[in-house]
């Protein structure tokens, strides 16, 4: 990419100096962790029993994400809210309003917020952003709204209210629903992979992969590990295989996994990791 700078004049290497914080600040993708809890490694992978091994306690945070680009803030999740998240004892950190004010982002400057899924933990704040676009999978937003999200087993993971927040934005033609890949403006890219929702959604951006909860831990993939909340499991088996070859050219963001935060530097007081874009 740097060639093509040159090529048409606009070699900003000297912006990318690793002390320009404002340069990182323009083209980065920041993983903001505003919750957490500790559960069971039997409860976080499918069929657990299967592996044989000893259960453990593991910690599972939950995060959305800031993609700053070119100018434009662009939300990819917005977190539980204190109700959501207070009715399955997860412990808020920091609710993502305040989280992003804390990292310096004006709310009402978010113009666009991707929904990768409709879990209670990804969708619970829509109404912080009265004014953005909303973008999610056609096939998501069909599942949530239509008659088998009532079976418990899928009910439990979603709350009515989002799920109304969701109706009253399409009914306002606020959501754009999308198929297969898309991709936004700035060239953030949307591909449908399914799996652990009918119509999960993971986000390419420059040279960083937003996997949500195609991947909630690395270990999925390292071990070939399915996650305890699948709708479709040869589908999550082939957003794995996807992710892997992903992985050869770009780098991985998970949804819930702590590593998040050891695998990238750690901004505003340990609310956020930033994974600045390569490739921009
Ligand atoms: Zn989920």
């Amino acid at each position: 990419m740097s060639g093509s700078r040159e090529a048409t004049g606009l070699d900003h290497d000297g912006e990318r100096a690793p002390s320009d914080g404002a340069w990182k600040a323009q083209h980065e993708v920041l993983a903001v962790r505003y919750g957490t809890r500790t559960t069971r490694r039997s409860e976080v992978f499918l069929h657990y029993d299967t592996y044989g091994e000893p259960d453990a306690g593991v910690v599972m945070d939950y995060y959305f994400w800031v993609v700053r680009l070119d100018g434009r803030t662009t939300l990819v999740d917005c977190g539980f809210n204190d109700a959501s998240g207070g009715r399955r004892h997860r412990t808020m950190l920091c609710p993502p309003e305040r989280a992003l004010v804390r990292l310096g982002v004006d709310p009402g400057e978010v113009t666009t917020v991707v929904l990768t899924h409709g879990h209670y933990d990804h969708i619970g704040n829509l109404r912080v952003f009265p004014d953005a676009r909303l973008v999610m999978s056609r096939r998501e937003y069909d599942f949530w709204t239509g008659p088998m999200a009532r079976k418990p087993l899928f009910a439990g993971s979603v709350e009515d209210e989002d799920v109304a927040a969701l109706r009253v934005a399409h009914a306002a033609g606020r959501l754009d629903l999308v198929d297969g890949r898309t991709t936004l403006a700035g060239g953030i890219e949307l591909v449908e992979v399914g799996g652990h929702t009918p119509g999960q959604l993971i986000v390419l951006v420059g040279d960083v992969v937003i996997a949500s909860d195609a991947l909630h831990y690395y270990e999925e993939l390292d071990r070939d590990r399915p996650f305890a909340h699948v709708a479709d499991l040869p589908a999550m088996y082939g957003a794995f295989q996807l992710l892997r070859e992903l992985a050869d050219t770009h780098r991985l963001v998970a949804g819930h996994d702590p590593d998040v935060m050891r695998r990238f530097p750690v901004v505003g007081d340990g609310l956020a990791a930033t994974i600045a874009l390569g490739g921009r």
